[in-house]
């Protein structure tokens, strides 16, 4: 039965698609942006780390200082070398913002700037008050430094937990993309697969079961639009050779003039009806015709005439029989009918009405016939009373044929056992 489209499953999967890109381009704005955003607060923070390095060394040279400052005997080489370590240490600051984050008004400020008094080298007392104040920055500079640290990692976590969530969205989505592709496409295509591994197998045979799969995969909802296009070029290709195997197998058993069945056909169903009758304990009755003085027909009206006739008498033949008779074209103009589970009473009887029925047709000029009319001579045998096997069928009841020509034509014989000729010695 055709169900209606899963509109349910489409909308889901269209909501996953629409998640799942989404999801892409948050992931990669985000950490775009994030990745932006750290690299400016790393930057800061390295600013940090090197301004918080100079304050140290400069409080450690400054410290150093000190003791020095406390010697009252110092030489003039010795302020010299005060005054320039001074004034290196102070160049430490002369980076563009570092005076900016030193409070005003202070001494450290006054010293770094250059103003009175600190021209010259500074008093023990300005470099103890310059000591503390470093001591004050270098603790709030250490301060930013980790706020800044705790905000690099906590926003690195979110960035974490946005990423995970993201791609957990991604795989759901890509998943639901997975098992619809799977369904849609490969599980029907599985399918398809196999029979046409099993049509390239068992061709004839399995034509009707790949079409029938094809129509089933066709009535799933689910196929793709491409699996849907190549399971109806299949179902199609397989209905095609299906109707012309049905033709190829009418041409390979019926007779191209008559239309009964052929020879071939004939003796097939002769031999399996034979071994059947066998079996079962039945009988099977054949009955040999030939249309008599047929060459006289056809020398004096032409072989096209002579095979209007045939196809005439087949056709009578073929209304006569039943459907489980086989009339079939022997050769020539000669038509053998196998009458399977048959009496010979009663294939005598379907004989003659048959012979009646063809003596009493009004055929083309049959008027010129010898005899005036067109007629065709029986003879029929019965197997198992008439013959041993199917091939002593045939020649029985051409014997018998033989003799309803000899007895004068226009007849039916029936084989007699006695009458054939005696075994060689
Ligand atoms: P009889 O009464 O003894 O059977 O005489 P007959 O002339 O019919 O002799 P026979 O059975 O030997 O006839 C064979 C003739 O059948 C020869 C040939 O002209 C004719 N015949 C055989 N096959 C065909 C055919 O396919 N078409 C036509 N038109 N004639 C055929
Ligand atoms: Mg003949
Ligand atoms: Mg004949």
């Amino acid at each position: 039965m055709k169900r209606e489209p899963d509109s349910l499953d489409k909308s889901t999967l269209r909501s996953a698609i629409v998640a799942g890109v989404a999801a892409v381009i948050l992931a990669i704005v985000g950490t775009s942006w994030f990745g932006v955003y750290q690299s400016r607060q790393l930057e800061n923070v390295g600013e940090d780390l090197a301004f918080y390095k100079d304050l140290v060394e400069c409080r450690a040279s400054l410290a150093a200082l000190d003791g020095r400052l406390g010697d009252s005997e110092r030489t003039v080489l010795q302020d010299n070398e005060i005054q320039a370590r001074l004034v290196l240490e102070r160049a430490r600051f002369a980076e563009t913002g570092r005076r900016e984050a030193i409070r005003k008004g202070g001494q450290l400020s006054a010293w770094l700037n250059g103003e009175q008094p600190y021209q010259g080298i500074v008093s023990r007392e300005s470099l103890g008050l310059m000591l503390i104040e470093l001591d004050a920055l270098v603790s709030v500079t250490s301060r930013r430094i980790s706020t800044s640290s705790g905000i690099i990692e906590t926003s690195l976590h979110y960035y974490l937990v946005f990423i995970v969530l993201l791609l957990s969205v991604i795989v759901l989505a890509g998943g639901r993309l997975l098992i619809s592709n799977y369904r849609h496409s490969l599980l029907p295509l599985n399918l398809l697969a196999q029979r046409l591994t099993q049509l390239n197998r068992n061709l004839p045979e399995s034509v009707h079961d790949t079409a029938e799969a094809a129509s089933t995969i066709l009535c799933d909802p689910y196929p793709s639009p491409e699996i849907r296009y190549v399971t109806e070029s299949v179902a199609g290709l397989c209905r095609d050779i299906e109707e012309k195997n049905k033709k190829l197998d009418e041409l390979y058993i019926r007779d191209e003039k008559t239309s009964l069945y052929n020879y071939r056909h004939f003796k097939e169903h002769l031999i399996i009806d034979v071994e059947r009758a066998k079996r079962f304990g039945d009988s099977v009755s054949l009955a040999m015709l030939d249309i008599d003085f047929f060459k006289h027909y056809n020398d004096a009206y032409g072989h096209i005439a002579g095979d209007r006739v045939l196809a005439r008498m087949a056709a009578i033949i073929r209304e006569q029989c039943r459907v489980t008779d086989i009339p079939s074209r022997f050769g020539g103009e000669e038509f053998a009918i196998l009458f399977p589970k048959t009496s010979p009473e009663m294939s005598f009887e379907i004989s003659e009405r048959l012979r009646q029925i063809i003596a009493a047709e009004p055929f083309d000029h049959e008027r010129r016939q010898p005899g005036g009319q067109l007629t065709v001579s029986i003879g029929i045998a019965t197997w198992p009373d008439d013959a041993a096997d199917w091939y002593s069928l045939i020649n029985n009841a051409d014997h018998a044929l033989y003799e309803a020509k000899e007895l004068g034509r226009n007849r039916v014989v029936a084989f007699v056992p006695n009458k054939t000729e005696p075994e060689p010695a």
